[in-house]
């Protein structure tokens, strides 16, 4: 990739970490052809430099507001109307005005909106290894957590009970708030954990992921309390099929519409197309959602080195909702799949 600008302005998080390894909560770096400035607050003092180290930009702790001193920094560049680019995407319009108004001098300012996030969908060989990691760490918290699901746990404590075992592997903590929905509760995509208990012969959607050093897993398995009517077993390999068919359909420079159509079209001939109401999956990586976006119509090209969830569902009201979701790693040549947990109907 190649951008065309004397400086671009970084200022969402993760973002700034891929770029120079540095954590706190408030910073901007500026990036020129031949200089790299974190600017951060005396907070960050300490932390700023050793997290940096590595990554050899210069930390700049000033007296005045950060973006006001971010605002020098651009000033101080030498060119003639120098090309500016912001990530507009992650800054507010007030922030934008008073970063325009601290560097002074007349710039071309353009959006750098994307820019940094086009880099992070490419994992190199070490972020591919953690994002590994990542994912046997979520697929043993399943693994683990289905000997003690059982009627009359609560939704809340069965999330509970997950955090703590993603934690006491080593995770820095949940992706995202773990979903445990059952019964018709399990008919809504993004249920949050209510004080509801499980009870026998209903479906239960566990979703959840463990960021580990900074990268996140996302894996979703549902399983039924009982033994699972052939309505249930149906549907239940109606998304196992079509979520077989999206991993197949995933694959470098293929469209990123395609594993989503090879869903729809399996959840169509079972009648059950009406039922899938959220795209196919997302990249994954520093945030549980990234590039690309694997849904209908979407076609920007899949490429080696991306990692992505395959998450198709049917979700019917007032009965219930299946869904399955792996994390894949693209390769040249072929995709890996790094959740390990059973695909099975699990009746428990
Ligand atoms: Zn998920
Ligand atoms: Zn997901």
């Amino acid at each position: 990739m190649e951008f065309h600008a004397e400086a671009l302005v970084v200022t969402h998080a993760p973002n700034i970490y891929y770029l120079c390894g540095f954590l706190g909560s408030a910073g901007i770096l500026v990036v020129e052809p031949t200089r790299v400035t974190l600017i951060t607050d005396s907070r960050y003092m300490v932390q700023a430099r050793e997290q940096t180290r590595e990554s050899g930009v210069s930390v700049l702790i000033p007296k005045e507001p950060i973006l006001m001193a971010a605002g020098d920094r651009l000033d101080s560049i030498r060119a003639r109307k120098p090309r500016i680019a912001l990530d507009f995407s992650h800054m507010t319009v007030s922030e934008k005005a008073r970063l325009v108004k601290a560097a002074r001098h007349s710039a071309n300012w353009i959006s750098g909106a994307g820019w940094v996030e086009g880099l992070r969908t490419i994992k190199s060989g070490p972020e591919l290894r953690i994002m590994r990691a990542a994912a046997l760490l979520i697929s043993s918290v399943f693994d683990d957590v289905f000997k003690v699901i059982r009627p009359g746990i609560k939704e809340l404590d069965l999330a509970a009970e997950m955090d703590y075992r993603m934690r006491k592997l080593g995770a820095e903590g949940p992706s995202f708030e773990t979903i445990v929905a059952s019964g018709p509760r399990a008919a809504l995509p993004h249920a949050r954990p209510t004080s509801r208990r499980l009870r026998r012969n209903e479906l239960v959607v566990l979703d959840a992921g463990a960021i580990l050093t900074g990268y996140c897993s996302d894996m979703t398995r549902t399983v039924f309390l009982g033994r699972a009517t052939g309505r249930i077993r149906q549907w239940y390999k109606a998304v196992r099929e079509a979520q077989k068919a999206a991993c197949e359909a995933t694959a470098a420079g293929v469209q990123a519409g395609v594993p989503d159509a090879a869903a729809r079209r399996v959840l169509e001939s079972y009648k059950l197309g009406k039922y899938f109401v959220h795209s196919t999956g997302h990249g994954l990586g520093l945030e549980v959602h990234e590039d690309p976006r694997l849904a209908k119509g979407q076609m920007a090209r899949i490429e080696p080195g991306m990692v992505v969830t395959i998450e198709p569902g049917v979700y019917v009201p007032d009965i219930g909702g299946i869904r399955i979701e792996d994390d894949l790693a693209v390769h040249a040549n072929g995709t890996e799949i790094l959740t390990t947990t059973s695909r099975e109907l699990l009746e428990l």
